[in-house]
């Protein structure tokens, strides 16, 4: 049961209230509105015992266990861009990795001149071996920001582990989660904490309704708004990178009416087939595109095969804007 509140009521007095009839309660906070999620093992306590707690509104029964997700808007903003049902198409492009001060300017440089509107770069690279390149940290991060300001973008940058939340937060304008922490519910809550819009890439092992419970994780913790990222998740077919599920992204957007976009670039693991399944992602429903993308591809020192030389960006926009 999910116990509503009056505007303005004073939600600590009704907490205190709850809990003194024995009633075991979650207080569930999002930007617009503070209710209260009565746990299973609660006592019994009559529904009008409830009703006449001073600031209740009403009581409602959760249909499900993500209710801060289920009343989440279809289009969400981050940095004044509509994200969602009825909004443009949005694109978020850059390297994998920032790797040089350089390098990151000369792919803003490519991202903006495209029309896209976010840079995308790993200062915290989740990489499989320990002797991969791991990101350049904290420089990365003011390279990052200070690229994408020169040519008016916004910055979607991944935050690693909760040490990097601070740091990512004050750079960033959505914070990225990572499919390999995505049931990382320290880092989550971590990212929830900072206030700011998320984006949460889909666990190669995850169900829908464990990343609908990842993202409830990072709104009961305070974040803004949750964008979900499918990316690929594990199939039995090693012929392509990842298995890019576009049944569940057609569901999050026509089902679930919720924020969604595709990275092509890990599902597909090689540039060719990036345009093919831009194409057919936003053909299914998603809101937008993250597409890895490098000035020098074959000198990338992470996702090289699957980055897109600019000129192939390029390309690549012009069919979707034309499509
Ligand atoms: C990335 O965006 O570079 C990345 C590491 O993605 P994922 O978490 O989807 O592997
Ligand atoms: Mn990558």
């Amino acid at each position: 049961v999910i116990v509503t509140l009056k505007s303005g009521a004073d939600a600590a007095r009704v907490q205190r209230e709850l809990t003194g009839r024995g009633l075991w309660v979650r207080k569930l906070e999002s930007a617009a509105s503070v209710c209260f999620w009565v746990e299973a093992h609660s006592v019994h306590v009559l529904e009008e015992q409830i009703l006449q707690i001073d600031g209740v509104a009403g009581l409602a029964v959760a249909q499900s266990a993500h209710p801060l997700v289920d009343a989440q808007s279809p289009v969400v903003e981050v940095a004044g861009v509509r994200i969602g049902a009825g909004a443009a198409a949005v694109l978020m492009a850059g390297p994998c990795a920032v790797e040089s001060e350089a390098q990151i300017e000369e792919s803003a440089k490519a991202v903006a001149s495209s029309g896209a509107v976010f840079l995308r770069g790993g200062a915290y690279k989740p990489r499989t071996s320990p002797y991969s390149f791991q990101g350049l940290g904290i420089p990365a991060l003011h390279w990052l920001r200070q690229a994408a300001d020169r040519h008016a973008l916004r910055v979607v940058t991944e935050a690693l582990a909760p040490e990097d939340v601070g740091p990512v937060a004050d750079h960033a304008d959505l914070i990225q989660v990572g499919s390999r922490n995505m049931q990382n519910f320290a880092l989550l809550q971590a990212v929830g904490r900072a206030r700011k819009p998320v984006l949460l890439k889909r666990s190669v092992g995850a169900t829908l309704e464990e990343w609908l419970l990842a993202a409830e994780h990072c709104l009961v913790s305070g974040s803004s708004a949750v964008i979900f990222c499918e990316r690929g998740i594990r199939g039995f077919d090693p012929s392509v990178r990842n298995f890019l599920d576009l049944s569940t992204v057609a569901l999050l957007s026509h089902v679930y009416h919720q924020p969604v976009i595709v990275d092509p670039s890990h599902a597909a693991g090689r540039f060719d087939l990036v345009a093919p399944l831009s194409r057919a992602a936003l053909a299914a429903g998603a809101h937008g595109l993250l597409v890895e993308i490098h000035p020098n591809p074959e000198s990338s020192l992470s996702d090289g095969p699957q980055a897109l030389s600019p000129e192939d960006f390029h390309a690549l926009v012009r069919t979707l804007r034309t499509s």
